[in-house]
């Protein structure tokens, strides 16, 4: 079992989580049908660790891709305009369910059903202030928290 504490100021973050093997498949996601928010796609209780870069900063991309696993294919800028980025962020983010953590929540841009992910910045903080994490959980998006790796410590 472990813990996620903050680097800044060493409280723990999250509830007593068990490593899963490897990051597990997405749900597919069900945002139809009236369901507005995902299946977790880690359970409670455990967490993975994601190797591909996820959320803020952005870069444009040509590519017709999202903008990371499990994300939107298009967000938008700081203009509001509607462009085709991918995530520069950090990889081996550790990703739990978000009702595993207890984080202050950044509300960037009002969104309707749960938050999104924007290029300003990540959405979750410790209560000292440090920003620790990213929680995805609206209606187009997965449902799942991400720990910055720099950000947090694991205790195990
Ligand atoms: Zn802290």
């Amino acid at each position: 079992m472990s813990v996620f504490v903050c680097v800044e100021c060493g409280k723990p973050l999250t509830e007593d989580v068990l490593a899963l093997p490897e990051m597990p498949q997405r749900p597919h996601h069900t945002g139809e049908h009236g369901n507005y928010r995902a299946t977790a796609t880690v359970p409670r209780g455990r967490y993975a660790i994601d190797p591909e870069p996820f959320g803020a900063p952005f870069v444009p991309s040509s590519e017709d891709m999202p903008c990371y696993r499990g994300g939107s294919l298009y967000m938008y800028d700081e203009n509001d305009h509607d462009v085709c980025l991918r995530s520069d962020g950090p990889r081996d983010t550790y990703v739990l369910h978000p009702q595993d953590a207890n984080l202050v929540s950044i509300w960037h841009r009002g969104s309707c059903h749960g938050m999104s992910h924007f290029p300003e910045g990540w959405n979750k903080a410790c209560a000292c202030g440090a920003v620790v994490g990213e929680e995805i959980s609206e209606c187009y998006t997965h449902y799942e928290l991400h720990l910055d790796p720099a950000k947090v410590r694991r205790r195990d």
